[in-house]
């Protein structure tokens, strides 16, 4: 099974997928983590990583690329893909190469929060683990990134008849859940 979970910042994609990856024994891919771990190295390319992330933008489409499509072919069970596409350019280029290994997008989970309620557990998130990209100007960004870019693609997968939509606001336990739930109906 191959899974793709997408949702506004702060809504939760990253603890998800690692549960749903854990519980159906998936590899959890997860961009924003792979290019976090890249920047933490000392050349140039982390430092160009970092200037975006910093800033709440996108990350060039090859650098993104390069980091997620190798782990996604290394997933002989299958992927929870974490945080990708966030533009149609990168779901055009993540459908080429998935079409070419004959791989297939079973479902893509969204999970569903509204600005405010997002903000302010990013908010709280930056007080605990101390991101350098949650701080108010560039969560500001980050929002916007997702309303003009990402919010498109979602459409998409929701014309194929893959999206699935969880509300976002229950608890970690309840959201999973409703997330197991809807997988096994569908
Ligand atoms: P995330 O961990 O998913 O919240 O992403 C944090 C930051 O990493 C984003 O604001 C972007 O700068 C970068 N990033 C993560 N995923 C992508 C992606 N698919 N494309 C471009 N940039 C990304």
């Amino acid at each position: 099974m191959n899974i793709i979970v997408l949702g506004p910042p702060g809504s939760g994609k990253g603890t998800q997928a690692k549960k749903i990856a854990q519980h159906f024994g998936l590899n959890h891919v997860s961009t924003g983590e792979l290019l976090r771990l890249e920047a933490e190295k000392d050349t140039p390319k982390a430092k160009e990583i970092l200037s975006y992330q910093k800033k709440g933008v996108l990350v060039p489409l090859e650098i993104v690329l390069e980091v997620t499509l190798p782990s996604l072919q290394a997933s002989p069970s299958g992927f929870v893909l974490d945080g990708t596409p966030r533009n149609f350019q990168q779901a055009q280029r993540l459908n080429d190469f998935l079409a070419q290994k004959n791989i297939q997008i079973d479902r893509v989970i969204l999970l569903e929060l509204s600005d405010e309620e997002a903000i302010s557990r990013l908010l709280k998130r930056a007080k605990l683990e101390g991101r350098s990209d949650d701080n108010e100007v560039t969560i500001r960004e980050r929002f916007r990134v997702y309303h003009d870019d990402t919010e498109p693609v979602i459409a998409l997968y929701e014309k194929q008849g893959k999206l699935l939509r969880i509300d976002g606001r229950p608890d970690i336990e309840t959201i999973f859940q409703d997330i197991l739930k809807k997988l096994t109906q569908s």
